[in-house]
């Protein structure tokens, strides 16, 4: 159910009778090669909190698209510092606690955006004095296959959820499965500085393979489990409160 296509009265009753859990999908603008749209990290996470938010029952708020990329400069990219994604996301879920939201998931696309959303569960438990939890999921930790940017999974993913991928621009950039784990944590270290100075045409991955088949397998896998995941923290919550 989106938040957005809702109206006025009918809405608080929801949120007072049902007592809904929400979900807000934060994404990023930034370079996905030339084969991928730079939304690439906002349309998955749109697609992956719908179909949870499906799954749970929950409400879906609108994607945050905006995230903190500066490590993909000079390729493009529409960063916004991290504190401001952290005080906008804090005060959006103080809003939502006013208006009687007591369970908020916050679920997110995009790597470098993740430290700053760390902080928003203690942050909004603090605010509202307990009232709301907030839980921070970032999306790729709920699927088997190992993340890439731009490579196979995201450029699966995205044949599977989007008309907009040019295969015939997917071109093979930096491949680490022949690399010791050492050297690849060295190398994402190095990525989150500076990405093109680990692959200067911003692939991370090889997306030649990437198929709708596997994007859909790997979209259901990772909703499966993060639906999974949502409802074992509301039930633990419950629990909580009736003891
Ligand atoms: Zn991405």
């Amino acid at each position: 159910m989106e938040l957005k296509n809702q109206f006025d009265p009918d809405l608080r009753k929801i949120i007072k009778n049902q007592k809904k859990a929400v979900i807000i999908p934060v994404g990023s603008i930034e370079q996905h090669g030339a084969h991928l749209p730079i939304s690439t990290d906002s349309d998955i996470v749109t697609e992956i909190a719908k179909k949870t938010a499906d799954r749970c029952d929950f409400l879906l708020l609108p994607t945050i698209s905006y995230g903190v990329s500066f490590e993909h400069a000079p390729l493009f990219n529409l960063s916004i510092k991290g504190s401001t994604l952290q005080k906008m996301i804090f005060e959006i879920c103080a809003s939502l606690s006013k208006n009687g939201i007591r369970t908020i998931f916050i679920i997110n696309g995009h790597y470098s955006n993740q430290k700053f959303l760390q902080r928003l569960p203690s942050l909004v438990k603090r605010q509202t004095r307990g009232k709301t939890r907030v839980f921070v999921f970032s999306y790729w930790h709920f699927m088997s296959q190992r993340f890439d940017h731009a490579g196979f999974v995201e450029t699966s993913l995205m044949r599977a959820i989007s008309n907009k991928v040019n295969m015939k621009k997917a071109k093979r950039g930096l491949v680490t499965d022949v690399l010791s784990r050492r050297k690849v944590a060295l190398l994402n270290k190095l990525a989150s500085e500076s990405f093109t100075k680990v692959t200067k045409s911003g692939v991370w991955g090889d997306p030649t393979r990437a198929t709708r088949r596997d994007g859909n397998r790997i979209l259901t896998e990772t909703v499966r489990n993060l639906a999974k995941t949502c409802q074992t923290c509301l039930t633990e919550k419950n629990r909580k409160l009736h003891h």
